[in-house]
């Protein structure tokens, strides 16, 4: 969107102004992105109060049902087919890109066993202004892949469990000057040394933290209400010590679970069905990963006609761990 970018350019401080933005509206506000620093400045005000959305901002998408591992607590549909190839992958993100999202973030299954993945993720970033990001467990990453991937991503999400040998991986994530940041999920067991295992995570050199909660049905991945509390307790001595120098995230379904946690948008609703979308392996959307009910989605067009239907609805997912309100 060239012509809002041209508008509202001028309301960025001076040195920000030459960065290749893009602009993204919301309901009554403007977002400005830029991908190679993974930069966002909300505008708000009475210039920007017309401005309507007209795109998820993200789209989740499962390149593949495969996977090197066997978690018991991973959503995917095991019995789902995996449909894309490079062509028509490549296609649907560059329609989503036409369409206004801004960036997809891609998991599985495991990214890395889609075929001729280092290339996929150059040609979509050199093809199209969306910022590519992909979720992996790390076995497969190497640094001559990392190498071959270098300047063309947004972020790689590390999933670190008990037994994935992350510290080796995240040693080459550092060694490789890569973007990237830690996904982890966290689980009773977790919770019985969050600090030691915080202050290694640190001292490896991760930055980024995204803390997950678990969605499903057994309960022994699911904290207590004791837990819930020492997690946020955890986490604002955490932002108190180490203020913005660490980036400490957590996923949209804590809902109002960790009331005291500072938030950098306070906003009710985690945002699925509207300001992100999950595509499945199989080509279907639904509004998040951990919806059992789905729609078809074979093109682009599918899934805008569905987000317009249906982002306002605010549909809570029939799971353990959903934070929406029902
Ligand atoms: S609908 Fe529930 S499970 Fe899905 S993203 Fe929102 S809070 Fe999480």
């Amino acid at each position: 969107m060239p012509d809002l970018i041209d508008t509202y350019r001028r309301y960025l401080p001076p040195p920000l102004q030459s960065l290749p933005w893009r602009a993204h509206p919301l309901d009554g506000k403007l977002l400005l992105f830029e991908r190679d620093n993974g930069l966002n400045v909300l505008l708000e005000g009475d210039e920007v109060a017309h401005l309507r959305r007209a795109a998820p901002r993200t789209l989740l998408i499962g390149v593949t049902n495969d996977c090197t591992r066997a978690c018991s607590f991973c959503y995917r549909d095991r019995a789902a087919a995996s449909l894309w190839d490079y062509p028509s992958l490549l296609a649907f993100c560059q329609g989503a890109d036409a369409w206004g999202v801004l960036e997809v973030a891609f998991g599985g299954g495991e990214p890395l066993l889609f075929p001729c993945w280092g290339e996929f993720i150059g040609e979509l970033y050199a093809s199209t202004g969306l910022s590519v990001n992909f979720t992996t467990n790390g076995t497969l990453l190497t640094e001559d892949f990392l190498r071959g991937i270098a300047g063309r991503y947004g972020q790689i999400r590390l999933s670190i469990y008990e037994d994935n040998d992350w510290e080796a991986t995240i040693d080459r994530l550092v060694r490789s000057d890569a973007r990237f940041g830690i996904n982890w999920l966290i689980t009773p067991a977790w919770m019985a040394g969050i600090d030691a295992t915080f202050r290694r995570l640190l001292d490896l050199g991760v930055r980024d933290f995204l803390l997950i909660g678990y969605k499903g049905s057994d309960t022994s991945l699911l904290l207590d209400a004791a837990d819930i509390k020492r997690l946020e307790h955890f986490v604002v001595q955490k932002y108190e010590q180490l203020g913005t120098s660490v980036a400490l995230k957590l996923d949209a379904c804590w809902g109002s679970s960790l009331p005291t946690v500072p938030r950098l948008f306070p906003t009710d609703d985690c945002g699925a069905g509207d300001e992100f979308l999950s595509i499945t392996c199989d080509k279907r959307v639904k509004p998040c990963s951990f919806f059992h009910e789905s729609a078809e989605a074979r093109t682009i067009d599918d899934v805008r006609a569905y987000w317009e239907q249906r982002r306002a609805m605010q549909v809570a997912a029939r799971i353990g761990g959903c934070g929406r309100e029902r």
